[in-house]
């Protein structure tokens, strides 16, 4: 009897064990503390400050937030970069046209006279990272609701301002595990950051939306930029004397290659996670926000796809925002399936009950817990109704019909001029009017009127009553889809550039204040006052209350399992994930291997299939077996799966082995395993990474840009 007990026990540690081996996006600041001996017995061979460290150059000092969203890291200690191709994707296509189609054909600088400057784009370096929860919480004991919110507020905006010294850094404050804790994040931001190459999309994007979020994968998922600071190696605006950034340290290339069981570390910034939810904010995201959101985007990208297919200019145009509208609509599907497949609301209310179980055992359900699951319960079905007009709005109105975007302009000039607000009228025209010449260059109005005639219907029988203006529903009900273009669309200022420019340049107040009567701008304002006036506050108290009843709950979590490491939610900032090399089995009698080659994209290649369309150059380089040192076992290796916890934001980031050098650029997960944002399954979840032999592979013997490599250190 002991004896079995012992191995249950056993049992038990070990499972533990094996999840918390690879589950996890762990802060770099507190490595040592929970990690750092597991990550040993794994096989990294260094220490946590080699990873993290204020005094020293360590890693984190490599790796960067790259625009809004990604991760890149640096590669020589000429301010050279690796990101994503799909990270790199807009400046490649801003910098596009039919001439000189960067998309299609590839981009590459053959020295740095001939990299090109992005306007907006920023990478981010972490000064370091603070615990102040206590400075946050100072001074509230006692404070009620309001006055505890306000007080946070106010001690936050006094961390940031101090940690910002004037402009010299950008900092914020982060709530981690619903506020229980507070971090402080402080970054310096480069602002001339330049293009040096991308390969072409049949290698960036190989596979396409075929195989986007799936294994096998062939993807060569990578650009080429370079960080350029002034002459004291600082941030500055672009300008042609600016210097290449000598970084405190750049990551070095490996190409000594991956075996399974490999030890890898992923480090990067890692953007929305929510794997502490209650059952209730499982449910609706898989049987109702992802579902909206799914079939407003099959629209979106029938619509889009079919005209970018129809001419080059449009799909130039497009090829940004059809990326980013399927990235997240196919990901939904994944995730609907995988939370299925783990019977993820039965499996969390089994969690919450044997919550409860040990909150009645020690006296606490009544008191503490009790309200806050009653809490879920009613702010979680207002959020359901709520939410749904929310995901309407945004997926129709702010991110689907285009020309909602003069709207939004529009009225709120409109709404500064009947403020009496003539300065910030002045200001939003000058504003609107800088703005058109980018709106109109990814714009073609005919694929617009076809997203309006579509998309208002839909968004009219989605939503009840309440949240559809009458006039919609009228004009849904009048006109059929081509008619509503013509009596509202076509009728509208909106849709004629020429007119609307002349309104908003020389345009008198009394001009713009007629525009209320305009068919869109009306049409605007209808629904952005049922938005603001209900959906957006409803969201946001019913989310706030969430919150609040999730920060005591998961307060109850950690007192519950003391003893076990818990890691905090993704928030776009630096974390480590770590893992092994490591394939998977998808499904009963299938085993994944953990890598891909080169041959498997010729036996993919089909010029009929857009997605598989492979470049001349490579296939001959294929068929001449000239694949220079980058050669393994007669192939080049292109991808391969590990188990890292990762996210979205984590595109980019570095993929190290045991000893800190780059064997990969993460890039993806697998189809079975893209629910991890909201439950974590550690027999299916698994990163994809390009591996960096192939990329410099490319680098060399396709772009001939082999003049790269010799900035970089390559350890072989
Ligand atoms: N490919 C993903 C993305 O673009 C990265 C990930 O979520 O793993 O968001």
């Amino acid at each position: 009897m002991l004896c079995k007990n012992w191995t249950a026990v056993l049992l038990v540690f070990l499972l533990a064990f094996q999840v918390s081996a690879k589950e996890g996006m762990w802060i770099p600041i507190l490595l040592e503390k929970y990690n750092l001996a597991e990550m040993q017995e794994m096989g990294f061979k260094l220490t946590a400050q080699d990873i993290y460290d204020v005094n020293h150059a360590s890693m984190k000092d490599a790796v960067v937030i790259f625009g809004g969203g990604c991760t890149g890291e640096l590669i020589s200690d000429e301010g050279l970069l690796i990101t994503n191709h799909h990270c790199g994707y807009g400046a490649i296509q801003a910098h596009s046209s039919v001439e000189h189609d960067y998309l299609t054909n590839g981009f590459w600088a053959m020295n740095k006279s001939e990299e090109l400057p992005n306007q907006r784009l920023t990478v981010s370096f972490l000064e370091y990272m603070e615990d102040v929860s206590d400075k946050v919480m100072e001074g509230t004991e006692g404070l009620d609701e309001t006055a505890l919110r306000d007080k946070i507020r106010s001690n936050t905006q006094t961390i940031v301002k101090n940690a910002g010294q004037e402009g010299k850094f950008s900092a914020s404050v982060k709530p981690l595990f619903y506020g229980n804790q507070y971090f402080l994040y402080v970054y310096k931001v480069f602002r001339d950051v330049r293009l040096v190459g991308a390969p072409p999309s049949a290698i960036g994007k190989f596979g396409g939306d075929t195989d986007n979020w799936m294994w096998p994968r062939h993807t060569g998922d990578f650009s080429l930029f370079r960080v350029y600071a002034n002459k004291d190696n600082e941030p500055a605006d672009y300008s042609p004397d600016n210097v290449p950034y000598q970084p405190k340290k750049f990551f070095p290339v490996s190409m000594k290659g991956v075996q399974q069981g490999d030890f890898t570390m992923v480090f990067g910034n890692p953007g929305t996670t929510t794997e502490y939810w209650a059952h209730q904010a499982v449910d609706i995201t898989m049987n109702q926000r992802d579902p909206d959101r799914i079939m407003l985007r099959d629209k979106k990208l029938e619509i889009i796809g079919a005209d970018m297919e129809s001419d080059p200019a449009i799909r130039i145009q497009y090829a940004a925002k059809y990326q980013s509208i399927s990235n997240a609509w196919k990901k939904w599907q994944g995730e609907i399936k995988g939370l299925e497949r783990l019977d993820a609301v039965n499996k969390k209310l089994a969690y919450e009950q044997e919550f409860k179980a040990w909150a009645e055992q020690n006296g606490t359900w009544e008191s503490t817990y009790k309200p806050v699951f009653d809490e879920f319960e009613k702010q979680y079905e207002v959020y359901a109704k709520y939410v749904k007009a929310s995901d309407y709005y945004s997926e129709v109105v702010l991110r689907g019909v285009e020309v909602f975007r003069h709207a939004q302009a529009v009225s709120s000039i409109i709404n500064f001029i009947e403020g009496k607000q003539d300065e910030v009228a002045k200001v939003r025209r000058a504003a609107a009017v800088a703005g058109l010449e980018g709106f109109y260059k990814n714009f073609n109005q005919p694929t617009d009127e076809k997203l309006f005639a579509e998309l208002m219907p839909l968004l009219a029988a989605g939503l009840s009553d309440e949240f559809v203006p009458a006039e919609l529903k009228e004009m849904v009900q009048k006109y059929g889809g081509r008619e509503l273009v013509e009596k509202v669309y076509r009728k509208s200022v909106l849709s004629n550039r020429e007119k609307l420019e002349k309104l908003l340049r020389d345009g008198s107040d009394k001009q713009l204040l007629k525009l209320r009567k305009d068919p869109l701008v009306n049409l605007y304002k209808q629904i952005d006052y049922i938005n603001e006036t209900t959906v957006s506050p409803k969201v946001r108290e019913a989310s706030a209350a969430i919150d609040a009843a999730m920060k005591i709950y998961m307060a109850g979590l950690m007192e519950k399992n003391v003893g076990k490491a818990f890691y905090p939610d993704a928030n776009l900032t630096l974390r480590v994930a770590y893992g092994k090399v490591e394939g998977y089995e998808p499904v009963d009698g299938v085993e994944y291997k953990y890598y891909t080659t080169l041959t498997g994209i010729m036996e993919k290649d089909n010029p009929e299939i857009y997605d598989y369309d492979v470049p001349d150059r490579l296939r001959e380089l294929y068929e001449n077996k000239d694949f220079g040192a980058y050669g393994v076992d007669g192939t080049v290796p292109v991808c391969f799966t590990a188990s890292n916890h990762t996210t979205g934001g984590n595109s980019g980031s570095p993929v190290v082995n045991a000893n800190g050098e780059l064997i990969g650029v993460n890039f993806d997960r697998c189809w079975e395993g893209t629910m991890s944002d909201i439950m974590y399954d550690p027999k299916v979840c698994r990163n994809i990474s390009l591996d960096i032999r192939y990329v410099l592979f490319i680098v060399d013997k396709f772009a001939g840009a082999g003049y790269l490599l010799n900035e970089m250190d390559i350890v072989k």
